[in-house]
């Protein structure tokens, strides 16, 4: 069904992509592939909503003909949208805003008032009827997490029963698997299915007087993929799977876990924008020199060969803070070290930082809220890298450690488990120093050894240097993709 160049016409469904809107890695993974489908040469449309922190003027949108004030009726829900469509900034690749102020000018991109799931299903169902009367025949719909995981669904029972989406197999990617995106069954009705098509629904379910979206993805979906091959591993365990291991497990064949990228653009310390001094491999001088005037402006009193840990992260149960709680003073205590850490999140765990800068001061700096410029700093500045999570779909920031020669210290899990190896001083490869068991002891331990390895200068030279080789580019990333896409839609 590929045309016949080998192209595809891919419609990218995603609650947030950046650069236009973004709270987590989601964002970067629609914005990227958009990116590189596009340049590729590919027809990769994106569809997302027109959020009131979108300014569409900026992005020069237009309206789309034909695709304004369009009525859509959801239960007793009845909406009007309108579409527009931008370049995507930086690319150029299409993308068509669903513009309904009634469900997406709030506060912020995502809430947790009562028509949470209508937001996402209208914004579902907006989209595949502008593929619809863009005439735009989708070869793969491709939807991320809870918010567009209908849209298999929503394929089999009413767009892909006609032209021009007749052909179209649709993709789930699972970014997180902790939001499920689950509403009353009472609220049926909002998901606008005709009452031939209410079998469908996961009937356990409906009877225990829920709606899981993401479920429904799961089911329905052509192909499933998760953010990294370790994670597609663990979310069909029970301990990871957050109650959906079964469904997983019983469409395991479908289920490919692929790594997220890395925007070199934003994340290289050979051009970094946020930093005054850049660096490679050869030319480590410009790290010492950003890490003397990162400890100045932190306030650091230590020297400069005393190594600093950074901690850039959401302060969430997820992230493993807990474990620092014990482990951070210890090690504090017994050795030479500072930490700088920069996060916003749960109280208590802001509230740990706050007190460990205070118990050490001159030692550990905390700064709290989101600060893009100080995350880039951390990284540069840094001699070790802290991500101790209890789980980890992905994880960006350590394979941001690698590029910038900073030692990740991580535990075994999800996209930590598959960027970073375990460096073996007797053989000298590896990337950073990885840790098995969630507990405070094990991150000690972990702490220690990459303090051990890094007061050898020839063992932290070496752990290093492999660090920074890695490359973790999207135009890897996208040829996985592809690779799906086309065992798909046979092309
Ligand atoms: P998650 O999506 O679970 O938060 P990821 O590692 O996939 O974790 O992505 C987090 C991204 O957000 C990284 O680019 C990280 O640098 C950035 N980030 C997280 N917290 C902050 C913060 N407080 N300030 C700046 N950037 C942050």
């Amino acid at each position: 069904m590929s045309t016949p160049s080998g192209k595809l016409a891919v419609c990218l469904l995603a609650s947030e992509a950046a650069p236009l809107s973004k709270t987590g890695g989601l964002a970067d993974v629609a914005g990227a592939l958009t990116k590189y489908l596009h340049a590729d040469g590919h027809d990769a449309r994106l569809f997302t909503p027109l959020y009131s922190s979108i300014d569409p003027a900026a992005l020069a949108a237009r309206p789309v003909a034909g695709l304004s004030g369009v009525p859509l009726a959801l239960g007793a829900h009845r909406y009007l949208f309108s579409v527009l469509e931008a370049p995507l900034p930086g690319s150029g690749a299409p993308v068509y805003l669903i513009d309904c102020p009634a469900l997406y000018a709030r506060a912020s991109l995502y809430t947790i008032e009562p028509d949470e799931h209508l937001r996402f299903i209208a914004f579902t169902r907006a989209a595949l009827i502008a593929c619809r009367e863009l005439r735009f025949g989708a070869q793969i719909v491709h939807c991320n997490d809870w918010h567009t995981a209908f849209a298999p669904l929503f394929l089999r029972t009413e767009y892909g029963r006609e032209e021009p989406l007749a052909a179209a197999r649709a993709v789930l990617t699972i970014h997180n698997i902790g939001y499920q995106g689950i509403f009353p069954a009472a609220d049926v009705a909002d998901l606008g299915l005709a009452a031939g098509d209410l079998h469908l629904l996961h009937q356990e379910d409906l009877k225990a007087g829920r709606i899981n979206a993401l479920r429904h993805g799961i089911l329905y979906a052509d192909a499933l993929t998760t953010v990294s091959p370790t994670y597609a591993r663990e979310i069909c365990t029970a301990e990871y799977g957050m109650g959906l291991e079964d469904d997983l497990r019983a469409r395991a064949a479908a289920l490919t876990g692929i790594l997220n990228g890395v925007d070199y653009d934003e994340w290289d310390p050979r051009r970094d924008r946020f930093l005054p001094v850049h660096y490679d491999p050869q030319h480590l001088g410009g790290k010492a020199e950003l890490k003397r005037q990162f400890l100045a402006r932190a306030q650091l009193r230590t020297a400069p060969e005393v190594p600093l840990a950074g901690i850039v992260s959401r302060l969430a149960a997820q992230k493993g803070i807990e474990l620092m709680f014990d482990a951070l003073p210890k090690v504090l205590e017994a050795r030479p070290l500072a930490l700088a850490a920069l996060g916003s999140g749960e109280a208590k765990y802001e509230r740990f930082f706050a007190e460990l800068a205070h118990s050490f001061p001159g030692r550990v700096m905390f700064e709290a809220g989101y600060d893009e410029a100080q995350s880039h700093w951390i990284e540069a500045a840094s001699d070790l890298f802290l991500m101790p999570s209890r789980y980890e779909p992905c994880g960006l920031n350590q394979m941001y450690s690698l590029r910038y020669g900073t030692i990740p210290v991580v535990r075994r899990t999800g996209g930590l488990a598959d960027s970073v190896q375990r460096y073996d001083a007797a053989s000298g490869s590896g990337t950073g120093v990885v840790f098995n068991d969630f507990d405070a002891p094990a991150l000690e331990w972990a702490l220690n050894t990459a303090l051990d390895l890094y007061a050898q200068p020839l063992q932290r030279a070496r752990l290093i240097a492999n660090g920074m080789s890695q490359d973790f580019s999207w135009q890897r990333r996208t040829g996985e993709y592809l690779e799906i896409y086309r065992r798909l839609s046979g092309g």
